[in-house]
């Protein structure tokens, strides 16, 4: 075959894990945990709206600045120009999950431009990086068509990049390395493909060494990035073997990926030129990026590959623990700020309360992280239980020193104790059983306490005392 070269470009969403919404209030979490602080799940549809992501005519979107500062934060880790000025533009379009009718993104004035990153020494370049707002989700059931716009309004990073890949591999390796930075260098997104956080469109074409060019083919929403290897290699082998019979104008076509069958498939040929009559969005006022600290938004970026498993391993940290701090950028950043506070020979404890997420939250918050480092040493001196551990830690991370949290804990402690002393004195039968093996009993135990103590007391106290007083003895 003829020296022929394969050119790929990628455009890339990004949902932003950012508290609320890019323009209204709403919750952006769009799963719930479970109880047992695990799976997730999503929540009921049409649940977290509100007028503004609904597009109630009248309502006034109000930008996100968490999300912009995100934008920044990544477009500096991939060498970016940030724009000095930049602006929202409506982007109209008619689909049922859009109920304003337009999308709010940007148009000519994206808050980065330019760009880099490379991959095995090759560069591949950035076009630009703008930010925009997600659209809801349509579900198609028992030939039904419903929407859930749960997800209408969620920050979106658009990152797209110039079409220097030259291998369908090479694009697998780009988005792994870009995915890692959005997740753990910037960690500005979730970046978890399957929940759609992190999604990919492909553009491949091929071409000789003449100039001449294939049709350019889009490959749109593949969930994985195996998948899109796959698809990517499909097409250039599909776009190679017509070579010479390519056709004369330049066109366009869209194929999705089939993963059962391993094919891919035509969805759309010669789209028509899209006219979304963008114009700058009146409700929103152009932003000025000076006013942002760009050195600390840079220095914030974590380079994960200029730290070392054996930095760690040598204060003390057993190796599973430091591999699981380098790949996780808000554990890692926990553990340092609670590192400053801590005696040096703590270290081991501090990091398996991080790692295995002891306290169920993290801090940046410099006296909070101070008095967390106290209970730590304490707990690691063994001179609390884990139980009042995560009871102290849970009143420290609302505000107490960790003092206050133990004198709290004695007071109300004693209430409780002298109530649990009775309720154990009551029931010495059921103790007798609880020692021989029937745990099921602690639900009847915390059950009664809480009566005698008139549902004032906190189950989760009285759960660490009884614990304590039944486990321990
Ligand atoms: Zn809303
Ligand atoms: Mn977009």
């Amino acid at each position: 075959m003829e020296n022929l070269k394969t050119v790929i470009g990628l455009e890339i969403h990004v949902q932003l894990k950012t508290k609320s919404k890019m323009f209204c209030r709403c919750d952006n979490q769009s799963f719930v945990e479970t109880t047992d602080g695990k799976q997730a799940e999503s929540k009921a549809p049409n649940t977290v709206v509100c007028p503004i992501c609904l597009g109630i005519p009248g309502s006034l979107p109000v930008a996100n600045e968490q999300a912009i500062l995100w934008t920044l934060k990544t477009g500096l880790a991939l060498n970016c120009e940030i724009a000095e000025i930049s602006k929202f533009d409506r982007k109209h379009y008619f689909y049922p999950d859009l109920p304003k009718g337009y999308q709010i993104s940007q148009y000519d004035e994206p808050f980065c431009l330019g760009g880099h990153l490379e991959i095995e020494g090759h560069k591949i370049r950035f076009n630009r990086i703008h930010l925009e707002e997600d659209a809801g989700k349509l579900i198609h059931q028992n030939g039904n068509s419903l929407v859930d716009l749960n997800r209408a309004g969620t920050p979106l990073m658009e990152i797209v990049t110039e079409p220097d890949i030259n291998s369908p591999l090479e694009a697998g390796a780009f988005l792994r390395r870009l995915q890692k930075i959005v997740r753990d260098e910037t960690a500005v997104s979730m970046a978890d493909m399957e929940k759609g956080h992190f999604r990919c469109d492909a553009n491949i074409s091929v071409s000789d060494d003449d100039g001449k060019m294939s049709e350019i083919v889009e490959l749109k929403n593949i969930n994985s990035f195996r998948f899109i290897e796959k698809a990517l290699l499909i097409e250039e082998d599909r776009l190679k073997s017509k070579y010479p019979d390519w056709p004369e104008e330049k066109s366009k076509v869209t194929r999705g990926y089939d993963s059962k069958k391993d094919e891919t498939y035509i969805q759309r040929t010669k789209e028509e030129a899209s006219d979304y009559r963008y114009f700058p969005e009146p409700d929103l006022p152009p932003f000025e990026t000076a006013k942002f600290d760009l050195d600390k938004l840079k220095s914030g970026v974590y380079q994960f590959k200029d730290l070392k498993v054996g930095e760690l391993t040598q204060l003390g940290i057993p190796e599973s623990d430091a591999q699981i701090l380098l790949k996780n950028s808000q554990k890692l950043d926990f553990f340092n700020g609670l590192k400053k506070h801590l005696k040096p020979e703590n270290l081991e404890t501090l990091s398996k309360v991080v790692v295995h997420n002891y306290l169920g939250f993290y801090s940046e918050d410099e006296d909070i992280l101070k008095e967390l480092a106290i209970a730590i040493d304490n707990l690691s001196e063994n001179k609390i239980s884990k139980q009042i551990f995560s009871l102290l830690s849970d009143q420290i991370k609302d505000g107490k020193s960790f003092n206050e949290a133990v004198l709290e804990y004695q007071n109300d402690g004693l209430d409780v104790e002298n109530i649990i002393d009775k309720i154990l004195a009551e029931n010495s039968g059921e103790v007798t059983r609880y020692k021989a093996g029937a745990k099921q009993l602690m639900g009847y135990f915390v059950g009664q306490v809480m009566k005698k103590s008139g549902g004032k007391a906190d189950p989760r106290k009285i759960s660490s005392i009884l614990a304590e007083k039944l486990d321990n003895q």
